[in-house]
């Protein structure tokens, strides 16, 4: 592991150590494994998994490189887990889910109450980690803590209301009523752009709900989920009940078979791109598991001649750049009316200009790198093939003189909807300008996708702000608003988009099933 690294992890951990001393402040529902007091640094940064409350080398002392996403250099190695650790953990969490399933949800909201408080007491240092694995920039990274935390904070509460209800009885000597219970182990598969956020928005639900969970985190960003294991386990998360299982990128499809068809796992919840959902979906089909899929979007930011331009270039910057335009709400196709489209485009370039873009881990840094030379390479391909096709760079376009994973925040202009720019999910910190002249040409273009994740829609004329919400094929809309991602609130699509919705009271259920309960011989 490199300096950078270990001494960012040592420091993550040094307030948890001083934490374990103080048993009071773990309060007397849960006790801390006492083997949690004698770890030695070595354990602390060491390489380990965590399977079934232990923390453990891979089979054969099997590792893989973590790269920094700059230049791709070695952050450090880790425990390459595969199928002998996978049994395990769902061994492990099937049986803690016996005695976790049976706890009060109370009691369980206070040990994801103690995980929200760690999370944010290590705010600082979980943010370095995050910015070292994922390469965005320091302050996305702060606010990403803060996000992830927010969910275990909200879950914690929410676990209290998972309500049932009494149904008016069809017969006059029953009770008819149905209770919402926890499902059992629940698999999480999860990606790199956020890597402590999608953990803790399904964690936290399906841990308030009464499952035990299996994480595998992606391979890029393992040590961000180890470290919010450190953290549930020192907020007295019971042993067994939360694994991770980091994995390499070839040992994945074989996690994700066992994980799949593993006859005590009952849910899948992944996110990621479509073509893997697709995968993960067949497998599971086979034991007909429940499912939450939050996979790959293809947001439509659309501009109407009404609108406020300052505001939706204001919108434009935060949806398309934020983290290099490598998240799944991300804006990818820019459909702007063509009486502000020149007003827009300008206000755009001049706002792009103001990117610092540099190593997520430099204060003055506003973008970072892509993740990989992957990504890069397809944004290039987009590029090339909108400028071949007619489109026209107004900035950017090209490498940045940084070298590695780094590019030009870019806007193109005249950008037809069939170009690959358009079809494609980008990734990439690439804003593609299509011009449009009616309500009727928009909607047609917007839901002309087979994804249908988030949209936003910039526009002061009420009335055709409700033609178009209504229109719109998607699961979640922003008008007049780009930044729409809140705990509170349903995460999820449409079509291709995916299955289920993450946060707010729908989060919850996603983890529980209903039994339906009718209670006769009430007669005298
Ligand atoms: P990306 O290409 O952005 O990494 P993926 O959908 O391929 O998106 O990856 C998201 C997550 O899914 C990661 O944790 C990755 O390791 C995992 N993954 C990829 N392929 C499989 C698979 N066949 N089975 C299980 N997990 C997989």
């Amino acid at each position: 592991m490199s300096r950078l690294l270990l001494s960012q992890v040592r420091r993550l951990l040094v307030p948890q150590i001083g934490l374990l001393a103080q048993e009071s402040y773990l309060g007397p529902m849960t006790s801390v494994p006492s083997r949690c007091s004698s770890f030695s640094w070595a354990t602390l940064v060491g390489p380990e998994a965590h399977v079934a409350g232990c923390w453990c080398e891979a089979k054969g002392g099997d590792r893989f490189e973590v790269l920094d996403p700059g230049w791709g250099r070695t952050l450090g190695s880790v425990a390459n887990c595969g199928s002998p650790e996978a049994e395990a953990a769902v061994l492990g969490a099937h049986e803690a889910f016996q005695t976790w399933s049976k706890t009060t949800a109370k009691e369980r909201g206070r040990v994801l109450q103690r995980w929200y408080s760690l999370m944010m007491e290590n705010e600082d240092v979980l943010a370095e980690l995050i910015t070292a694995e994922s390469g965005k920039p320091l302050f996305e990274s702060r606010a990403e803590v803060a996000y992830a935390a927010g969910f275990l904070q909200w879950f914690a509460e929410e676990g209290r209301r998972a309500y049932g209800h009494v149904i008016p009885a069809s017969r006059s000597d029953c009770l008819m009523f149905a209770v919402p219970q926890p499902l059992g182990v629940a698999a999480l598969i999860t990606p790199w752009n956020f890597p402590a956020a999608m953990i803790t928005r399904k964690a936290g639900a399906a841990l308030a709900a009464g499952c035990t969970v299996v994480i595998k985190p992606a391979e890029d960003t393992p040590f961000t989920a180890l470290a919010l294991a450190r953290l549930a386990e020192a907020a007295g998360l019971p042993s067994g009940v939360m694994s991770v299982l980091p994995c390499s990128r070839s040992n994945a499809p074989s996690m994700g078979v066992l994980l799949c068809r593993h006859p005590l796992v009952r849910k899948i919840s992944f996110t990621g791109s479509t073509a893997t959902g697709k995968e993960l979906l067949r497998l599971a089909a086979q034991g007909v598991k429940r499912v939450s899929m939050e996979l790959g979007g293809l947001a439509p930011f659309i501009v109407f001649d009404s609108a406020d331009v300052g505001a939706a270039v204001k919108g434009a910057i935060a949806s398309k750049f934020r983290f290099s335009g490598q998240t799944c709400v991300c804006s990818q196709r820019f459909l702007i009316h063509r009486r502000v489209q020149e007003d827009f485009l300008s206000s755009l370039s001049k706002a792009v200009a103001d990117f610092r873009v540099g190593r997520g881990s430099e204060p003055e840094t506003t973008m970072g790198p892509l993740i990989n030379s992957h990504a890069l390479e397809k944004v290039e391909r987009h590029v090339k093939d909108a400028l071949e096709h007619g489109a026209n760079v107004v900035c950017g376009g090209k490498r940045h003189s940084l070298g590695g994973s780094f590019y030009h925040p870019t806007v193109l202009a005249d950008v037809t909807p069939t170009m690959a720019c358009a079809t494609e999910e980008i990734f990439g910190p690439l804003a593609a300008v299509i011009t449009f002249d009616t309500e009727e040409e928009v909607l047609a273009i917007a839901n002309s996708s087979p994804f249908g994740l988030a949209a936003y829609v910039y526009s002061r004329d009420l009335a055709q702000v409700v033609r178009i919400v209504q229109g719109l094929d998607v699961g979640m809309v922003g008008v007049n608003e780009a930044a729409i991602s809140t705990v509170e609130a349903p995460f999820g699509g449409v079509k291709e988009s995916g299955l289920g919705r993450e946060g707010s009271f729908h989060g919850l259920h996603e983890y529980m099933n209903i039994k339906y309960v009718c209670y006769g011989g009430l007669q005298n």
